[in-house]
């Protein structure tokens, strides 16, 4: 049984690598044989019939053994109690996927044939929540929380297949079931820890070798059921620093309009996932090249694609603002998310307000439409609003009577965040951050 710490990087060359091609906006992003125009793209093929596999009847089994601190010992106990009382309980989804990948998961997921009750039944510490599908939350010290579900599969092989976009979830299953519901295969892969073996219905350890994104079936059925997915891939491709395959670099780039039909408050939450893991710049310029940023944010792509901006205009700051906050996340963890907001949306802020008589009025205006595309909450609308009023305060060093209000930290950040955008050096506007407190900080989530 191979030892498995770190996993081996395999020696062929994955199909596409994107951290070496981002460092300037004017490199393309470009398939590994051919060069791709990102909008010339033909049609995917129309999704067939069915064309979701039909899960292999044996999964693959690949022995992995992980060091045992790398699994919640919480985790490992809610495992092996399912498993002694005579269920089917894994590890599923993103934390099989970044103990793979060398990566801590932030979370562990256990999947199982025993139902809500049963599980509710085996803990006295848990609780059974979600009125849609029922998921048992088990409570451990300190807050802990370990999420156990229920195997489910896809409801869409019940209905009459006219629509594709998937609107509820909740239909019991077996694993492999389980697995094929699932978004990309390298989301899909089950640990059994007593066996220490992944099972594999979906090719998943295939493309953890490869390391890259690909869709389980059809990549264009796959967008279609759900446009969050797209989404969804940029964000792993960005922050796990994977491939795209082409097929599915394809269909994103034909889907993308698919994003329009998304429940919006799902996308704006998802914008803030692309920032927070440290990686923003390089998914947003996944995001951007793909065309996925057209559809959800076109005030920032219009700015990207200034030709005349030689990276002292508006889009070489804005690249710079995003290697800010990754550079702030490295260091203190994810900053706030009204602060991400408004750096992801300063320069267009900063050119609708710049001038205006009232710069709170002018950059309301400016977000009205983005909160009707994307459900932005009210709560991060106002924040950005304080906060581009103030810069000019803060950039002339007067903190005023400001000094004592909730949004002075966030804007102080943004300044600093600004002023190194610029070029120039933050200084004065750490000497101000020192009289209203230390650097904003968001609450890991
Ligand atoms: P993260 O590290 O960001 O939490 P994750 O892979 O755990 O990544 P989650 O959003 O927590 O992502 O979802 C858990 C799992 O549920 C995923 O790994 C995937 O298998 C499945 N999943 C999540 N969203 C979808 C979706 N839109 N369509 C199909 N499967 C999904
Ligand atoms: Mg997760």
């Amino acid at each position: 049984m191979g030892r498995l710490t770190p996993y081996p990087i395999p020696p062929e060359p994955p199909v596409l690598r994107v951290a070496e091609l981002l460092p300037s906006p004017a490199t393309r992003y470009v398939a590994a044989t051919e060069e791709l125009p990102a909008y010339e793209v033909s049609p995917a093929p129309l999704p067939v019939e069915g064309s979701v596999p039909v899960p292999m009847a044996e999964p693959g089994r690949h022995p992995v053994v992980f060091e045992d601190a790398r699994i919640d010992p919480d985790v490992q106990k809610v495992l092996r109690r399912l498993v002694r009382h005579g269920h089917e309980a894994y590890l599923v989804g993103g934390c099989v996927r970044d103990l793979l990948l060398d990566r801590r998961p932030k979370d562990f997921d256990v999947a199982t044939s025993a139902r809500p009750e049963q599980v509710r039944e085996l803990f006295r510490n848990s609780r059974i929540i979600g009125r849609r599908f029922r998921l048992v939350h088990v409570l451990f010290q300190g807050g802990k929380v370990i999420e156990v579900a229920t195997f489910r599969k896809s409801p869409k092989e019940d209905d009459d297949g006219a629509e594709l976009l998937i609107k509820s979830d909740n239909v019991f299953g077996e694993a492999p079931e389980d697995a094929l519901r699932r978004d990309f295969t390298i989301n899909a892969l089950f640990y059994d820890l007593e066996a220490n073996q992944i099972l594999d219905w979906v090719g998943g350890m295939e493309d953890v070798r490869r390391r890259v994104v690909h869709t389980i079936g059809d990549p264009e059925t796959r967008f279609r059921e759900d446009p969050v997915r797209i989404l969804r891939a940029l964000k792993f491709a960005g922050r796990l620093d994977l491939g795209i395959t082409p097929d599915v670099y394809d269909a994103i780039v034909f889907c993308r309009e698919a994003l329009a039909l998304a429940a919006r408050p799902r996308l704006s939450e998802e914008i803030l996932r692309l920032l927070r893991r440290g990686q923003a710049r390089r998914t947003i310029y996944l995001a951007w090249e793909t065309g996925v940023l057209d559809v959800l944010l076109p005030e920032l792509s219009a700015l990207l694609y200034d030709a005349d901006d030689d990276g002292n205009g508006a889009a070489g700051r804005l690249w710079r603002l995003l290697d800010y906050i990754d550079r702030r996340t490295a260091e203190d963890g994810p900053l706030d998310d009204t602060v991400l907001w408004t750096l992801l949306l300063l320069e267009p802020m900063k050119e609708a307000s710049d001038g205006a008589r009232d710069r709170g009025a002018a950059v309301a205006d400016f977000l009205e439409p983005l909160i009707e595309r994307l459900a932005i909450s009210r709560r991060y609308a106002d924040g950005m609003r304080r906060i581009v009023t103030l810069l000019p305060k803060l950039s002339s060093g007067r903190a005023g009577r400001f000094a004592r209000t909730d949004v002075f930290r966030l804007a102080v950040d943004v300044a600093e965040a600004e002023f190194v955008a610029r070029g120039e050096n933050p200084e004065r506007i750490r000497k101000l951050a020192s009289r209203g407190g230390s650097r904003s900080r968001r609450a890991e989530n």
